[in-house]
């Protein structure tokens, strides 16, 4: 499985979180947002791996805003998830393009893009899809 390490599009920080370990690593933290109360979010960097710990109630397919723990800027992308219809939000990779994941609980819809097409981390996405799909 590939190992994402990311940052916030808006003020460049890092979002990983080496003292909470979600699957033995470093977990991603955010600030979840739901009905008016937030709390935060920790998400695998393992991509392909749905384990979060979050101490907020938020009901199967209700959608969520996620915000930038630094900054408090809105994460969300331009983009639809094409399942759903629900807004993705969008991480940057440290090593250079995109993370995005849907904003609605329950939806496994996640899209990994890179800059560099020759990037190694693409060759080998590319060969995990074609063992796992
Ligand atoms: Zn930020
Ligand atoms: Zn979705």
């Amino acid at each position: 499985m590939i190992n994402v390490s990311v940052k916030c599009p808006h003020c460049g920080k890092s979002l990983m979180d080496s003292k909470k370990k979600i699957d033995n690593r470093p977990s991603i933290k955010v600030k979840l947002t739901y009905a008016g109360k937030n709390a935060p979010l920790h998400l695998s960097s393992l991509y392909g791996s749905y384990n979060v710990a979050l101490d907020l109630n938020i009901p199967m397919r209700k959608i969520a805003g996620f915000r930038c723990p630094h900054c408090n800027a809105d994460l969300k992308s331009t983009r639809k998830c094409d399942l759903c219809g629900a807004q993705m939000v969008a991480f940057n990779l440290k090593g250079g393009g995109q993370v995005q994941i849907c904003s609605r609980r329950g939806c496994k819809k996640h899209i990994l893009e890179f800059q560099d097409p020759k990037s190694e981390l693409q060759a080998f996405y590319r060969s995990y899809l074609k063992n796992f799909r």
